[in-house]
């Protein structure tokens, strides 16, 4: 049996060896996908390693227990760093979930808004309408404030918060349209952040929030694996009989083990947490994070065939929506960047034009070809 078993680790490094080869040769590719997004290449090589030898068990990390040691040990580690990027305390149980950010649209409604009570909602895009159209079906939803009006595209920022109110629920970026909040609400009440798309990107006092909540894919890991964060004390006061995988204290009491983790997608969140803390950490990547950013919108402002499409003090650094004056010259366009190995800034379709993305793994390199091509661009079509 062992011998099998070499030999097929064997067979697997031969091919890996190949893949190897060619990637040095492929040309890079610059990768601005909005989500399932860019991930760090130390991460990706490590991740695949596990594939075939994790942990030097000789096996693959995707066919062992989730309940071994060694697989406890990344579950560990994942929710201790977590804590730590998120400046949390030990009032906080840290949860890696399946069904997604979407998941949590309605079990966070299901665990915090009680049956006479009332959740205020900032709609401020796609999936902040998505979060307060689930709450609804649950309990009471007051909208507090909407950016709709003006396609979402900028921050409604005053708007009256009741200390009535059993949350407050924001989305602190919003992927689609490319706004992100710079400054938290003040409430009385504990305030759910949505933190799907801007997780890890900048400083953040986790502690101002009742709880936070992020699927992995946009900043933090592959899809598959939804971060919750939620300080413990506000759990247990709705008075409803709970589903049990809908019931954060069931999933807290097993340690994220009531049913089998998505265990590949916590392990890469993982490695991309260590690559953080490594490199420097929140402080570090916020620093790099604001001047990609500035770069890219630098050039739009400057470039006279493009123009941003959010107010200017609430636009995203980490999703970069942009249209062209003359939309009939996109096909153009469109064949510059391609042939610059640009990938993944087409706008969202709800939006149209562009969207760069620029998460945490995004090297500035890749922004800098960007910036290239739009001034290339406007060099031959001005
Ligand atoms: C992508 C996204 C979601 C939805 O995530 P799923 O994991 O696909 O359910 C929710 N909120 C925000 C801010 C997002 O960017």
């Amino acid at each position: 049996m062992r011998k099998i078993a070499l030999h097929i680790v064997f067979l697997f490094n031969f091919g890996s060896d190949k893949t190897t080869k060619r990637t040095v040769i492929m040309t890079k590719v610059h990768n601005f996908s909005a989500g399932p997004g860019i991930l760090p290449p130390e991460v990706l090589k490590e991740a695949s390693e596990a594939c075939i030898n994790f942990d030097n068990m000789n096996l693959s990390l995707l066919e062992i227990s989730h309940r071994s040691k060694n697989y406890e040990k990344v579950m560990e580690e994942a929710r201790a760093l977590t804590a730590e990027l998120l400046m949390l305390n030990e009032n906080y149980k840290v949860l890696f979930l399946g069904g997604g950010a979407s998941m949590q649209f309605a079990m966070v409604p299901y665990n915090l808004l009680r049956s006479n009570g009332t959740a205020g909602y900032v709609k401020t895009g796609v999936w902040a309408s998505k979060a307060a159209k689930e709450a609804e079906l649950i309990g009471n939803v007051k909208i507090l404030a909407s950016s709709e009006d003006k396609n979402y595209s900028y921050i409604p920022k005053q708007y009256p918060v009741s200390n009535e109110l059993d949350y407050l629920h924001i989305t602190s970026n919003n992927t689609i349209y490319g706004t992100q909040l710079r400054r938290w609400p003040i409430a009385r009440c504990p305030i759910v952040c949505d933190m799907s798309s801007d997780i890890f990107s900048r400083k953040v006092d986790g502690k101002m929030f009742g709880l936070i909540y992020a699927g992995a894919q946009k900043n933090m890991g592959p899809a598959g694996a939804t971060m919750v964060a939620v300080d413990e004390r506000l759990l247990g006061k709705t008075e409803r009989k709970m589903l049990s995988m809908m019931d954060y204290r069931v999933h807290i009491k097993s340690d994220s083990m009531f049913n089998t983790p998505p265990v590949f997608p916590i392990y890469v969140s993982l490695l991309t947490m260590r690559w953080l803390k490594k490199n420097g950490g929140v402080e570090w990547i916020e620093k790099i994070n604001n001047d990609k950013a500035n770069v890219l919108y630098n050039e739009i402002e400057r470039n006279s065939m493009f123009t941003a499409v959010c107010e200017k003090e609430d636009r995203s650094n980490m999703n970069v929506c942009f249209v062209m004056h003359k939309a009939e010259l996109e096909p153009e366009f469109d064949k510059l960047w391609k042939a610059a190995n640009i990938s993944g800034i087409r706008g969202h379709r709800d939006v149209g034009g562009y969207r760069a993305s620029l998460y945490n793994a995004l090297p500035m390199e890749s922004v800098n070809v960007l910036i290239d091509v739009m001034a290339e661009f406007e060099k031959k079509f001005a």
